[in-house]
């Protein structure tokens, strides 16, 4: 087992929520600052932040659940919608012990970004239930998910607020939660909810989107800084959805995988990984280095000399106290908010050309928006055409803040919020709200 989740597991349980509490108010202020410096560098007048700084609607939700052993447990669930008016709201649900309410309005509010720049005609929105799947049955899982989809049910909907797959969620769950709204409502509701399997509406290519679209900003970033892909050394933190596929992808194109992590730890090989063997041996949570040895830590792993580093686990990984170390040239976050603010602006200066995960994790909601469009037509489309328009809209969105960036001479990630938040304020202005 991996020192941090072993000292994690020392820690009370008092002792985590105040961690967890403190690290979600941070990732809420910076996201705060950060859509501050991007409307004042757009000139907006102060109550469009005013508007924006905090989601329009929050609600928390207890969802009481039958366990196997016949006890009821008490969950806490939320679901936070940041702007509605560029359209309804859309994002994912996460299943995490450690999540808390300002994490998710952070996340709600990163979402209305990732919309932003891709062009989506949508708002963020972020759900949340506090809980360890890990530790739950399948059908404890599946009675959780009902309930929250009941518990909420008033305010989510195809044209009101979308939700999807997050961390530790997956198209099972979605599945559910589809056919609790569905019964609910009297009527099959696939546009609900995106992420679903390929039978119920489900759309080709969501499982592999976010990594997709992870791997197209690599290759555009490399091409900036003149990397040569092939060869290329690279690691990935994470080794889930998003960080599994994408190591898959890495290692298609030639590039040489040399470390992989997950909660537990880290694994290291200069002459590159196995990626397939590890894919076949990790568990449906990601996990695969308690399997082997020689193992080092994920902090050790964030400053090993690489060409190009991918967060895509969690939160508050590079940090003030690592960012000085970081050997990588190129950083491309598929993780939500892996990078904090002070680090940010310490990798801008040492060079590093760091895509934020608002621009490099957005081809999952890109995908998903085609799901809900593919559900709403009821006509289904090829792999090929989805993966087409993909490519598409991620390298215009992608050159789109680096041009940016450049011309403003700001960060990738201010530049980012400044294409991403323009939208959804000129929508504001419209509508009359501001
Ligand atoms: N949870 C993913 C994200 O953070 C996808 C959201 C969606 O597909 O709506 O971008």
């Amino acid at each position: 087992m991996g020192d941090s989740v072993a000292k994690e597991n020392e820690k009370s349980t008092a002792e985590r929520e105040r961690d967890a509490e403190k690290a979600g108010a941070e990732l809420l202020a910076a996201t705060q600052r950060v859509i501050k410096e991007a409307l004042d560098k757009l000139g907006y007048p102060e109550q469009v932040y005013e508007l924006l700084e905090e989601p329009i609607r929050v609600l928390t939700v207890r969802i009481p659940v039958r366990m196997d052993d016949g006890s009821v447990k008490v969950f806490t669930g939320y679901r936070a919608q940041h702007n509605d008016a560029v359209g309804p709201t859309k994002g994912g649900v996460r299943f995490h012990p450690d999540v808390t309410l300002d994490e998710v309005k952070a996340l709600s509010i990163w979402m209305s970004i990732k919309c932003g720049i891709m062009d989506l005609p949508y708002g963020g929105g972020k759900g949340a239930i506090k809980c360890d799947p890990r530790k739950m049955s399948f059908r404890e899982l599946e009675r959780l998910s009902r309930g929250y989809v009941r518990a909420i049910s008033q305010i989510v909907g195809p044209a009101k607020d979308i939700p999807a797959p997050d961390v530790y969620t997956n198209s099972q769950i979605m599945a559910w939660m589809m056919d609790e709204y569905s019964r609910i409502r009297e009527f099959d509701s696939p546009a609900f909810i995106t992420g679903k399997p390929l039978v119920l509406g489900g759309s080709r290519g969501r499982e592999t989107a976010t990594a997709k679209g992870v791997t197209i900003c690599i290759r555009e970033a490399a091409k900036k800084r003149g990397i040569n892909l092939e060869g290329a050394r690279v690691i990935v933190q994470g080794f889930g959805n998003a960080g599994g596929y994408l190591a898959k992808f890495m290692h298609d194109a030639g590039a040489k995988v040399i470390a992989i992590s997950d909660a537990y730890g880290a694994l290291y090989d200069p002459n590159g990984l196995d990626i397939d063997y590890l894919l076949d041996r990790r568990d449906s949570f990601g996990t695969v280095t308690p399997l082997f040895k020689n193992t080092i830590t994920n902090k050790e792993m964030l400053e090993l000399d690489c060409d190009i580093l991918v967060p895509a686990a969690v939160a508050n990984q590079i940090t003030k106290e690592n960012a000085p170390n970081i050997k990588a040239k190129i950083i491309v976050e598929a993780a939500n908010g892996p990078t904090t603010y002070e680090a940010t602006k310490i990798l801008t200066e040492r060079g590093i050309l760091l895509v934020p995960d608002v621009l490099a994790s957005a081809g999952g909601v890109t995908v998903s928006y085609f799901e809900w469009v593919q559900n709403n037509q009821g006509y289904y489309w090829s792999e090929e055409e989805v993966e087409r328009k993909l490519e598409e809209m991620m390298v215009r969105a992608f050159e789109n803040v680096y041009q940016t960036a450049q011309s403003r001479k700001v960060d990738m990630r201010l530049a980012a919020y400044m294409v991403g938040v323009r939208k959804m304020a000129e929508a504001a202005r419209f509508r009359g709200w501001v």
